[in-house]
């Protein structure tokens, strides 16, 4: 029976073998939208990080020393979840069809009529060797390698693997699952006539942290893994290649590349003085990652929160009105108090009908340097900067000043000033600003800093009464003077605003910190554009 009327779907993902640098892009698209996640040991943890913090998390691990939850009920459950209408990610170590059950529950969704995608992963049978420096294939020896499980549980019913057969193949041959059954098959090799000096090695959790590799020969091989501890996770090599990373001057495994390695900096970097730092930016504006950009380019984790959402002002009139006036070309003179105000401005132009050809003839006056650059993305030339200029007799007489309903008190001072420079002065807003209450669900814990480029983004982040994180960065003293009133007194204020100048204050005070303090560590989402309205 059929039941893809709904939304629901299962998503087997591989997740590769434990680096999150290892991670896919494919994965990563999928696990954003994922509504439940069921994950295992080898998944890692590096998916966490993508997804939503309202995502359920469900550990169907099997463990030795654990209740165990059969195949059955775990293919069961993703069924059950799908029908439900939700998307569900089934996360796995490595690739799915690689001794990953995954085609069980293939066939079982399948079967169910749930829709079913697979997104696969970099198994740990060619990364784990590749991790350590050990070459599968090379010129010099036999083309092709063998993967092979070395389970040899009799209740899964697989056909026996056989083993005099692989020590003819030739080429490397790779074990996963083979730790603890290494001494039984290392026998049935040498019985069939395997050289005993063959070269072995084991890569235990390869590709984290803890990755550790062991060498030694197909003789003594045995011996040497439980001298060492080995342990499960660990791919086995047998062949000449195993021994290659010893031919090198180089330590063995440190030809992968450390920012892959590193298993607990997805976003941010090894390298840079904001590194292992988590840097909140409070957002606004729905597009520019300037700030973030700038923040990752020093190493920084940075995540995104929106506390500001922009809406249309309830009160269409004045807006209405100030069209009137442009379509009688009674207008000397517009000026704006914000970017946010540029781009709602001619948005609201646009879709009554009119373009920025309604604007010739008047003097356009820009508050600050971001509404500079609004207007400049406008293709519009700024005639003014900073306040309006005194009317005279030859212009029109009205001003109109465009600005935001959330800061009429900006509005009303520019048309204060713009009156007693003798113009018709109006005011105008043309956008509201609202607290972003979705920023509530952000998890923010373990978050080293956050950088507030406009004065609106600090109050709304002290409305919403989200956490004060050990550091508070502000882009100029506008915005600081804000932040201080709304409790979040700043800890560093650049001498110049602006964002470059921003991220070298938060960078020197770190730089300061990190000798007597080292932070602790968290990945984040990402997201969009900043506003500074310094
Ligand atoms: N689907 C997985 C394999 C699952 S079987 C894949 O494609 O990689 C589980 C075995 O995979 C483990 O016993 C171990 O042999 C191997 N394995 C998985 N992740 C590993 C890792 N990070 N380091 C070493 N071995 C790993």
């Amino acid at each position: 029976m059929s039941d893809k009327t709904r939304s629901g779907r299962v998503v087997l993902i591989g997740a590769g073998p434990g680096s999150p640098g290892l991670l896919t892009v494919a994965a990563i698209d999928v696990l954003v939208f994922a509504d439940i996640v069921f994950y295992d040991r080898l998944a890692g943890d590096a998916f966490r990080r993508f997804v939503r913090p309202s995502t359920e998390l469900v550990d169907v691990g099997k463990r030795p020393g654990r209740l165990q939850r059969t195949q059955d009920a775990i293919s069961a459950r993703l069924v059950a979840e799908a029908r439900a209408g939700k998307i569900v990610a089934r996360v796995k170590g490595g690739t799915p069809f690689v001794f990953g059950r995954g085609w069980e529950e293939v066939l079982t969704c399948s079967q169910a009529g749930v829709e079913v995608h697979v997104v696969p992963g970099l198994t740990s049978a060619i990364a784990g060797p590749t991790a350590a420096g050990i070459p599968l294939t090379y010129r010099g020896l036999p083309p092709l390698f063998t993967v092979v499980s070395g389970h040899t549980d009799p209740a899964l019913r697989r056909p026996p693997v056989d083993w005099k057969l692989m020590a003819r193949l030739g080429g490397a041959i790779v074990i996963l699952m083979g730790v603890g059954t290494f001494a039984e098959h290392a026998r049935e090799l040498l019985a069939a006539g395997m050289a005993p000096d063959t070269p072995v090695a084991a890569i235990e959790w390869a590709t984290t942290p803890e990755q550790r590799v062991v060498s030694g020969t197909l003789a003594d091989g045995a011996e040497t893994f439980t001298a060492a501890g080995l342990e499960s996770p660990a791919v086995i090599v047998i062949g000449r290649q195993a021994a290659l990373p010893e031919a090198l001057e180089s330590n063995v495994g440190d030809l992968l590349a450390p920012e892959v390695r590193a298993a607990e900096t997805p976003r941010g970097s090894l390298i840079g003085p904001l590194a292992g730092w988590r840097v909140a930016v409070a957002r606004s504006r729905t597009t520019d990652s300037t700030l973030v950009q700038l923040l990752r380019a020093k190493g920084a984790d940075s995540v995104e929160v929106p506390v500001i959402r922009f809406v249309d002002p309830q009160d269409r009139e004045p807006f209405r009105a100030a069209v009137g006036s442009l379509c009688e070309r009674s207008v000397g003179a517009i000026s704006w108090t914000s970017a946010v105000a540029v781009d709602w401005f001619f948005a609201a132009l646009y879709s009554s009908g009119f373009d920025a050809r309604l604007l010739s003839g008047s003097v356009l006056v820009a508050q600050n340097a971001a509404v500079s650059a609004a207007l400049r993305a406008c293709a519009l030339r700024v005639d003014v900067k900073g306040e309006i200029p005194p009317m005279a007799s030859s212009m029109r007489s009205t001003a109109l000043l465009i600005g935001e309903v959330g800061q009429l008190g900006r509005t009303n001072a520019a048309v204060a000033v713009a009156s007693a420079a003798g113009w018709d002065a109006y005011g105008v807003p043309v956008v509201d600003a609202k607290d972003d209450q979705n920023a509530r669900d952000m998890d923010l814990a373990g978050t080293d800093a956050v950088v507030f480029a406009s004065s609106r983004t600090a109050e709304a982040w002290g409305r919403l009464g989200l956490l004060r994180p050990p550091v508070v960065a502000c882009i100029g003293p506008q915005t600081a003077a804000a932040a201080e009133a709304a409790g979040l007194a700043p800890d560093v204020v650049p001498a110049e605003p602006g964002m470059q100048a921003l991220v070298d204050a938060l960078v020197e005070h770190a730089t300061v910190l990190r000798r007597t303090d080292l932070k602790p560590f968290t990945g984040g989402v990402g997201g969009a554009r900043i506003e500074v309205d310094e």
